[in-house]
Order: C-alpha cells, then structure tokens, then sequence
C-alpha cells in the first residue's frame, strides 16, 4: 500500500498527474527512515532535515510533526515486515509547465510507501566492499535532500559498472562524501569526517557514528577531508540509513590499509548495532 495524497491505496492506483512538478522538474524533496521491528529510527531527526530541506526549497510543510507520526505508524503498520525503509516524497503538486512557483494554494503532491529494510549482507561485512572515486559534478546545494538525483544516478553507476559498490565524491581536491552515503576516514586511531555544509548531505547515520565515538572515547575529527588523506587511509567506512557502516577496502581498485575491515570500524559496527538494539527496546 502507498500513500498518496491523503489515501492509502494499492501500488496499482498510486498514479499522479504527468503535469506533477516533481516528474517535469524534479522538483520536490524526499526523507527515507530506516525501522527497525516496526520502530522508526532517529524519527525527529529525520523530520527536522525534512524541514530543513522543505524550508530551503521553500515548499510549506504539508503536515505537522504530529501528523507525519501518524502517517508514518499506519504505513509501517500496513506492511507484513518488521524491518522496513520508509520513503517519504512531497513535490511542488501538479501545474501548467512552468518554471516558477505554481500560485500559492497549488496543494504538494505526498507520497510515502514502506519497502523492506535491505541492509549490507554478512560477506558484504566481512570483507568490506569496493568504491572508486570521482569528480562531484553536483550543484551547490547538496545539503538538501531533493528529488532531482540525475547527477547521484550517474555517479553511483560508475561505481556499478566497476563492480564497486559505491561512489567517493571529490570536489576541489577533497572528499566530500559518496553518490548516497557519507564516507569516514580513519587515520592512526583518529576518525576524519568533512564538515556539515552545502556541499554534501547531513547524514542521520553521519551523526550517529559521530556520536557514537564520542561516546566510546574515539578521537574524531571534522573538517575538510583531503583526497591525500582518502587514499592513505587506514580504514575507509560509507554510512546510510540502509549501508549502516560498512567498510570500504578497496578503493579505485587498491587496498585500503591492509585490505580488510579495520579494527575501529568493526567497533563502531558493534557499537552501531547496539545502539539500534536499544532504541527498539526504549
Ligand atoms: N549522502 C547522500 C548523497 C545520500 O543520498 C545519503 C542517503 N540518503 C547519505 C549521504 C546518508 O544519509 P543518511 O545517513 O541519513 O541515510
């Protein structure tokens, strides 16, 4: 079942308009929410980047937080599986092809549907996965988490068609992040993240991992991350909703450090899953 614009309806009857400003100009935004057994992970914070990147494509929250709640547990509820990503997607709603804003009142066209949570497989962290590295072509705003992902589809495929499982995203001879996961170095014991800005997506995982270091004593260090520094790293990690923290080791067909997961990353893998375990259980 899909939600659409105030109805829950089979996949079959969720269509919208081919006039939607999300299908002609990709213009809208989207969240997606990790669940763990039928409990949404860091659910405020997600809703608060949903507000950020609403406010910043300047489209007004079509609900309350109060009201995303309840949208969000009867979805949840409507699916056979424990473990799920929900997908929330809102655009400008449906009007004459034009650039400009459609006049105030245009309703938001609201979509969310809930899939089953797909995360790294056992051999997939055992042994860590591959990710090359390219130049981010990406505008300016990449902290807004918009619809229109042409540049982020082009850029994972490399990664797809090197047999990789990722991206790693350099603009100006620094790491920014991956097509759609944040990227961690480790270097001697010590995490290196780049900052929080317009160029790359504030990751919910992002700062969970960060947290979590915080937590457990692990020096982390946040700021511009050079490519130098990518491609003599110790342990490399991507990290999303639904990549948690894997490891990558190999990148642009070399080892990373000795070519397996890193120590610390397996702590923090440990650490991570924990943490999931307690919030399931509060
Ligand atoms: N950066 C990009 C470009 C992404 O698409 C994603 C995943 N949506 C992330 C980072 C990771 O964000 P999160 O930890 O909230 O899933």
């Amino acid at each position: 079942m899909i939600y659409l614009n105030g109805r829950f309806v089979p996949l079959e009857e969720a269509t919208i308009s081919v006039l939607d400003r999300g299908f002609i100009f990709g213009d809208g935004v989207y969240e997606l929410i990790p669940v763990y057994s039928r409990k949404p992970f860091r659910l405020n914070e997600h809703l608060a980047r949903l507000q950020r990147s609403l406010d910043a494509i300047r489209l007004p929250n079509p609900h309350s937080e109060a009201e995303w709640h309840g949208l969000i547990d009867q979805i949840i509820g409507l699916q056979a599986f424990d473990d799920q990503s929900v997908y929330m997607h809102i655009t400008r709603g449906v009007a004459k092809r034009d650039h400009a804003f459609p006049a105030a009142g245009t309703p938001p066209t609201v979509m969310m549907m809930a899939n089953p949570l797909v995360t790294p497989t056992s051999a997939q962290i055992e042994t860590g996965v591959a990710a090359v590295t390219a130049v981010d072509n990406r505008w300016l705003r990449c902290d807004i988490k918009g619809i229109s992902l042409l540049p982020n589809v082009l850029l994972r495929q490399l990664a797809v068609d090197a047999g990789a499982a990722e991206t790693i995203l350099l603009r100006g001879g620094f790491m920014i992040e991956g097509a759609a996961s944040n990227i961690f170095v480790v270097k001697d014991e010590v995490i290196y993240a780049p900052p929080k800005n317009n160029l790359m997506l504030p990751g919910i995982t992002y700062d969970v991992v960060l947290e979590l270091a915080a937590q457990n004593g692990v020096q982390s260090h946040i700021g511009a991350v050079p490519e130098r520094l990518l491609r003599h790293a110790d342990e490399i990690w991507q990290t999303s909703s639904t990549r948690e923290v894997l490891a990558v080791t190999t990148l642009d067909g070399e080892p990373v450090g000795d070519g397996r997961p890193g120590l610390l990353g397996q702590r923090m893998l440990e650490w991570y899953q924990a943490y999931k375990l307690s919030v399931m259980r509060a």
